[in-house]
């Protein structure tokens, strides 16, 4: 409790921001890139980018692992769901539009589609039922793959399997310091996934492409702390790797985690929504455990779906190239009530965390 005050102390708060005005007066255009859902809605939410100054921007990457599953993998969980199997899910993956439907409107077609709190109620499901077949939709970046892993290698009933949609975040922030016309001048990576992934993957952005690279957590002063820290660096043309987030981040991560999930996934190419095929950035089930995989058990692949809707920028927005408000249906066509693209449906969608603040603004 008290770390977690000393993380909202507004003095302090006031001689970091002090600080970072200070380091950001003498420097040219500075723009730091965060890649986590949560870390946008403290942004967001405590309002930091009013305090920092005109030339420092914070954009928001594709941080939020549900806005980047492509529209073909959610058409995959569909059709399943059609075919009489129960997909099982977490609940802001129900909402999020395939090529021509979401699983939500599956089940107003009669399809059972049930939302779960965590891959093991899942499993349990499909033991208690051991008539029906069950499949966990299993979306998320490093830090929820663990939990799929542990799920897999307990060898759960024959009547359970995974339908794998967890993407790797380094591979995606190669991409965006490679995208030139994004003139990004810093990271701050995520703090969830880097309890489980560690310092390490992170060494490239650095090394390779003189890169900033902060992990920061989640109090709105970890993450000034991080803006701090990066404009630092930049001052002194030292760029390196730093841990704001020592509190929970080892630098070896969390090795038992990794350990399970080499076990049971191997890294393959993967889709993301908009963005098209990232190298190396998704897991799939190693051949050992191939009887879990829902794609050979029912022989379901749609290698295309539709990601990008009319008038949708959601695209543009999961890069960060624009903001939601630059968006042409923001709050008219699509609002938290009747999304067009994912980005408004998940919690921790850009779309959907800039709704919530200008709602509260204009109320
Ligand atoms: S406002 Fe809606 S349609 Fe526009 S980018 Fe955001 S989610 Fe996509």
């Amino acid at each position: 409790m008290v770390e977690k005050l000393r993380f909202r102390d507004a003095t302090l708060a006031k001689r970091v921001v002090e600080k970072i005005h200070k380091l950001a007066s003498k420097q040219r255009t500075v723009k730091i890139c965060h890649v986590c859902g949560t870390h946008e809605w403290t942004i967001t939410h405590y309002g930091l980018r009013s305090l920092l100054p005109a030339n420092v921007e914070v954009i928001a990457g594709p941080g939020c692992p549900v806005c980047i599953v492509p529209a073909s993998e959610i058409d995959e969980a569909i059709q399943l769901a059609l075919k009489g199997i129960v997909v099982t899910c977490f609940g802001d993956v129900l909402r999020v539009p395939g090529s021509k439907m979401s699983l939500l409107d599956a089940k107003a077609e009669g399809a059972d589609v049930r939302v779960v709190y965590g891959v093991g109620d899942a499993v349990k499901m499909a033991e208690k039922e051991p008539d029906k077949q069950f499949v966990f939709f299993a979306i998320g970046f490093e830090t929820t793959a663990p939990s799929t892993a542990v799920e897999v290698v307990k060898k759960p009933p024959e009547n359970m399997s995974f339908l794998v949609s967890h993407r790797l975040i380094p591979p995606a922030m190669k991409l965006l310091v490679e995208m030139k016309d994004l003139s990004l001048n810093g990271f701050i990576a995520p703090g969830h996934v880097s309890t489980i992934i560690g310092l390490k993957p992170y060494e490239v952005f650095p090394r390779l492409y003189n890169m900033p690279t902060v992990v920061a957590g989640f109090e709105p002063l970890d993450i000034l702390f991080g803006v701090y820290m990066i404009l630092r660096q930049l001052k002194e043309g030292k760029p390196r790797l730093e841990n704001e987030y020592v509190r929970a981040v080892l630098p070896e991560g969390n090795v038992k985690a990794q350990k399970l999930m080499r076990k049971v996934f191997e890294v393959e190419n993967g889709k993301w929504r908009g963005l098209g095929t990232i190298p190396n950035s998704a897991f799939k089930l190693r051949s050992s455990y191939e009887t879990y995989d829902s794609r050979l058990k029912y022989g379901v692949k749609i290698e295309h779906g539709v990601d990008v809707r009319p008038g949708c920028k959601c695209h543009l927005v999961i890069i960060g190239k624009i903001k939601p408000t630059e968006c042409p249906l923001f709050m008219k066509a699509c609002t938290p009530q009747n999304p067009v693209g994912p980005c408004m449906v998940s919690m921790e969608g850009t779309c959907r965390i800039w709704a919530r603040t200008t709602r509260r603004a204009e109320s």
